[in-house]
């Protein structure tokens, strides 16, 4: 019998879908930071990966692994062309989750704008004898949103950012005149929307060309009152380059659901500046999306036991 080794975790991969693959292959569930895990991955079949490293290394201790089921759209953590090698597939979870990280790119938006975070330990805080005053806040209204990538996630941003009095530009290397029209954005250079935007949002899938794609150059072409947001990967940020554009005040601030070390290790400045709003890469946390990530996870690795190509193969491996 074929066996599926889940190191995405039960909280992600719930039991009852594994049990709708147990009528084809054994599945385990084992955490990719016990030992443990390289003696399942050793006669594993299918992988549901979460964040683990897929390189070569790593494949060759998975002697017997035919697919890489990615839990979750990014699949930087995985080395495709290793895995093209050797004739295993990589599959991740397109669109199901979109909506979930737009709406938390909001919500860090709205939460880094007006002081969301900030005001909540003042109250639990005992608002301070009530005359400490908070700093104030800026509208939404009459800004203007540079979304960075304006693929299946910077769209869901866009959608909702119509229901906010703001200008939407974007910049990507594909231009979508199809939505320019529909959703009234407009299509700029990168470094005129950096220079434009009072609210920066990136949403760029991190590859060699996107890796600290955002540095000490575009931070210093950016108005000095607008934020940045990121979402997608950490490193697409350089991180050094944002603490000290922050600390100079070159940019208003930041807020932030990835970093280039995850968990942000302790003391890190990032956390020690007023100015940042940070989360703990929660983008597609939702109960509902991760249901749905967990489906697809299901329906790719299904396919494969049962000698099929699976629907969600990464763009390299799409024929
Ligand atoms: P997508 O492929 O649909 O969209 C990415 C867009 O970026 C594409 O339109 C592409 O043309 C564009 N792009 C690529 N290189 C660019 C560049 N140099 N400049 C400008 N645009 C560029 O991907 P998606 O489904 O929207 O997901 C985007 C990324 O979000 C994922 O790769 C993942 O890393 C990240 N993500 C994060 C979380 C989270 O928990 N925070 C959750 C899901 C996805």
């Amino acid at each position: 019998m074929k066996k599926v080794l889940v190191g995405a975790g039960k909280i992600n991969f719930p039991e009852e879908l594994a049990d709708g693959l147990r009528d084809l292959a054994e599945v385990v569930y084992e955490s990719p930071r016990e030992e443990a895990y390289i003696e399942e991955l050793r006669d594993a079949d299918a992988l549901i990966a979460g964040m683990e490293t897929v390189d070569d290394a790593f494949l060759d201790k998975a002697p017997g692994l035919g697919i890489v089921a990615r839990f979750g759209v990014g699949y930087d953590s995985v080395d495709v062309g290793a895995c093209t090698k050797r004739g295993i597939h990589v599959t991740h979870t397109p669109g199901v989750l979109s909506g979930a990280v737009a709406d938390l790119t909001w919500g860090l938006i709205l939460s880094q704008m007006r002081g969301i975070v900030e005001s909540d330990g003042h109250v639990r805080e005992g608002w301070a004898g009530r005359t400490r005053r908070l700093p104030l806040g800026a509208d939404t209204e009459g800004k203007t949103l540079g979304i960075v990538g304006m693929g299946r996630i910077g769209v869901e941003v866009a959608k909702r950012a119509q229901g906010f009095d703001v200008d939407v530009v974007y910049s990507d290397v594909y231009r979508r005149e199809d939505l320019e029209e529909s959703m009234g954005i407009k299509f700029v250079e990168f470094d005129e929307l950096l220079k434009s935007a009072d609210i920066v949002s990136i949403h760029v899938p991190l590859i060699p060309s996107t890796r600290h794609l955002i540095g000490a150059r575009e931070f210093e072409l950016m108005k000095e009152d607008a934020i940045i947001v990121n979402t997608s990967r950490g490193p697409v940020i350089d991180q050094a380059a944002l603490v000290e554009s922050l600390k100079e005040g070159k940019i208003g601030g930041a807020a932030l659901d990835v970093f280039e070390e995850e968990p942000l290790p302790a003391g890190d400045e990032l956390a020690g500046l007023g100015s940042t709003v940070l989360a703990s890469h929660i983008g597609s946390a939702t109960v509902e999306t991760r249901r749905k990530m967990a489906e697809v996870c299901a329906v790719n690795v299904r396919a494969f036991l049962e000698g099929k190509t699976p629907p969600n193969l990464v763009p390299e491996q799409r024929k």
